[in-house]
């Protein structure tokens, strides 16, 4: 008997001048990032919250609080790597997790490829099970006024 479970995670920062646009572990060539505690990487933070929200494990606030300095200025690839070591350390495994990227710009497409890179590297999945889709707001709301980026993930579990 094979224990499924999906989880969803969803995540905002503001876009700002000056901070560097680190989306799914790449730094995009960009005037304007996601400002946050850590480098504010919404898509991984997404991700995060999807896997820890299918195993029972809460949520990336309670894993890494922005109360506490190890957090400042953290790889958000280095948070899914201890996200994901805790996750199957319980003994959950990863069929495969999708993502939808919400901003007005920088366009993300040429970066795709190396997001899933990341991800797939950290969660032992091939590239192919691990959707990244991107688009505007059409130019509503704070996304469309470019002013922030939002993210979602879905990610499926088992366990034998
Ligand atoms: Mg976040």
């Amino acid at each position: 008997m094979i224990n499924l479970r999906v989880g969803q995670g969803l995540d905002i920062h503001p876009l700002v001048s000056g901070r560097a646009c680190i989306l799914g572990g790449v730094n995009i060539p960009s005037e304007i990032g996601p400002a946050g505690h850590s480098d504010a990487d919404a898509l991984l933070h997404a991700i995060i919250d999807a896997i820890l929200g299918a195993a029972g494990l809460g949520d990336i606030g309670g894993m890494f609080p922005d109360t506490e300095s190890a957090w400042k200025g953290a790889s958000s690839l280095e948070l899914l790597r201890l996200a994901w070591g805790k996750t199957a350390s319980l003994g959950w495994r990863i069929m495969n997790v999708d993502c939808c990227l919400l901003l007005e710009r920088p366009k993300i497409a040429p970066y795709v490829p190396a997001m899933k890179s990341n991800i797939a590297g950290i969660l032992g999945l091939d590239p192919d099970a691990v959707g990244i889709k991107a688009t505007t707001a059409e130019k509503l709301g704070f996304v469309g006024r470019g002013e922030g980026v939002f993210a979602s993930a879905s990610a499926l579990l088992y366990r034998e």
